[in-house]
């Protein structure tokens, strides 16, 4: 290989004193005085439509952290047309050269721009420098580097076999069309995925990030521009989702769908995508990963501080605003009083605060209707027969805080069992120690969704009967240890049912996704 060697960039500390909290601070202070306006960005112009929207700062709900310009149907048809010219000449370098676009911008990352994208999503989506630094900084340098590795390992993959006298190989080709990368506001580092592994395979997108997120995204962008990407390569669309999905999901042109967010909206695009069939020129890709309900199963082998720590750190990190977050529990009734113990006393310690002050565990959750929905469901519990809650305070007087919370319930399909809160809320169900297999049978049919899960357990026999009974219950499945955290190259991640396509990001299969191999037997 060409590439450079690669490995996963490592968190930096924020010590008090050191050097990057020093620069990150700067960078915050400085972030909280301006209040940028940000065009979109078509053919490398800004555009300005007119349209005016903002982004609050989640913990502090008076201000915003930018405005920006909100794409117009007829922006998203320009955008169209500008970017399939981009694709003429992008699509016809060498990987190599596409690729050394991505590499630069991760170095970019990993230094000039490393305090300035920390800072600009501790504002924007609330996040403590360390989750910061986990998700802006560190994944999206690895989703970059690692990119290119991957887009690599495909056109690697040749036919082995030639009759004699034939030649017989296979050309990789970019999908036809344009893809549609509609990206969510919890991790940045997905929002510069989605249109980057397209990119990367000589597509072209245009990308729509959250509204949330429009700060931060407008980083990476400009990173990516300063990396030496072509104008319209990219084009960048913030605004509203439904005239983005609706102008490029009935373009002829469009090649695929690269989507992350919630189960109700990637339903929506799967059919309008369907109403369109007949128009397209090629069927496209619809990649899509979507919600989760995520599971800790605790056998009464388990270590009982471990289940504690794991837990709360997959529950309550990033306000449990993570796809991944464990949000459900089956505990046995053995091991109960000392899990509830270990996890209610902690509760109280686990600062829920603003992250400039560098000393919260958590921050707020994104906004108004985070806050409503999150705590609508602590209300019902609070109100509930078969509900006790630990925790449970909220309060949106400055920023959307919700302090981390416990709901025990003696009904395993109660709403909070079953549903997504993306939120700091755990739900616990606690089974009888003889009814391990009852409960393996909740686990797997209590929601719809399937994306990650956890099994803590000593005896091995358990653990291969839970990975068994499991088999479809989650895409990413963990032994002793939480239902969070996957890293780039080294555990692919995605689920299936109705958690998404399961095409797992940070490996090559979500690279083969976008592209259209094409068969080539020459006879000599
Ligand atoms: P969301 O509300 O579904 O939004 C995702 C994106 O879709 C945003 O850009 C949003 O724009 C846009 N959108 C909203 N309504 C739309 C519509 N009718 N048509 C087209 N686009 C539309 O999700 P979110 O709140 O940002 O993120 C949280 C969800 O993402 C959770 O369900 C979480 O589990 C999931 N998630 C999954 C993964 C995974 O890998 N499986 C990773 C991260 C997050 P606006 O922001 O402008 O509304």
């Amino acid at each position: 290989s060409t590439l450079p060697k690669i490995s996963n960039e490592k968190c930096l500390t924020y010590a008090p004193g050191s050097s990057e909290r020093k620069n990150v601070r700067e960078e915050y202070d400085e972030q909280a005085r301006q209040c940028p306006h940000i065009a979109c960005v078509v053919n490398g112009k800004d555009v300005l439509t007119g349209t005016t929207m903002e982004q609050l700062i989640p913990h502090n709900h008076k201000k915003s952290i930018c405005t920006f310009e909100a794409l117009t149907p007829k922006l998203v048809e320009d955008a169209i047309n500008g970017a399939l010219k981009a694709k003429m000449s992008w699509e016809n370098l060498p990987l190599d050269e596409r690729a050394a676009v991505f590499l630069k911008a991760a170095d970019l990352l990993a230094t000039k721009y490393r305090a300035k994208i920390n800072a600009s999503v501790m504002h924007g989506q609330s996040k403590t420098v360390w989750q910061a630094e986990i998700d802006a900084a560190v994944e999206t340098i690895d989703f970059w580097r690692f990119g290119a590795k991957f887009a690599k390992s495909v056109y690697q993959i040749q036919p082995t076999e030639n009759d004699f006298g034939v030649w017989n190989r296979m050309e990789y080709r970019p999908l036809e069309g344009f893809v549609s990368a509609i990206t969510p506001f919890n991790f940045l580092a997905i929002g510069a995925n989605l249109p980057s592994t397209p990119v990367l395979m000589g597509n072209v997108a245009l990308w729509k990030p959250a509204e949330n997120s429009v700060h931060g995204a407008k980083i990476i962008y400009d990173v990516l521009t300063e990396a030496g990407l072509p104008e319209g390569v990219i084009q960048f669309l913030p605004g509203e989702g439904l005239p983005f999905a609706q102008t490029t999901l009935r373009s002829r042109d469009l090649a695929a769908v690269h989507f992350t967010g919630s189960t109700t909206v990637f339903d929506t695009l799967w059919n309008e995508v369907g109403k369109n069939l007949s128009h397209y020129k090629t069927y496209p890709r619809l990649v899509g990963e979507t919600g989760g309900k995520n599971f800790h199963v605790v056998h009464e082998t388990a270590d009982v501080e471990h289940v504690v720590n794991s837990t709360i750190r997959g529950a309550f990190e990033f306000q449990g605003q993570k796809c991944s977050a464990t949000s459900r529990m089956y505990v046995p009734k053995s091991l109960w009083p000392r899990i509830r113990e270990g996890i209610a006393q902690k509760l109280p310690e686990l600062k829920v605060g603003s992250p400039g002050e560098f000393d919260a565990f958590m921050g707020a959750v994104i906004n108004r209707r985070a806050f409503d929905r999150v705590s609508g469901y602590i209300k019902r519990a609070k109100e509930s027969p078969s509900c006790q809650v630990d925790g449970g305070a909220f309060d949106d007087s400055k920023g959307y805080f919700i302090e981390p919370t416990m709901i025990t319930t003696t009904d395993p399909s109660y709403e909070s069992m079953r549903e997504e809160i993306f939120g700091p809320v755990l739900t616990v169900y606690v089974y009888e120690d003889d009814k391990f297999e009852e409960t393996l049978e909740l686990c797997d049919k209590s929601t719809a969704y399937a994306l990650t899960g956890a099994v803590f357990a000593r005896d091995r026999g358990v653990i291969n009967h839970v990975l068994n009974k499991l088999r479809h219950t989650a895409g990413n499945i963990y032994i002793n240890d939480k239902s969070t955290g996957s890293i780039v190259g080294q555990q692919p991640f995605g689920g299936s049912r109705k958690s998404g396509t399961n095409d797992k990001s940070g490996s090559a299969n979500c690279y083969m996704r976008f592209c259209s191999p094409r068969s080539i037997k020459e006879n000599f």
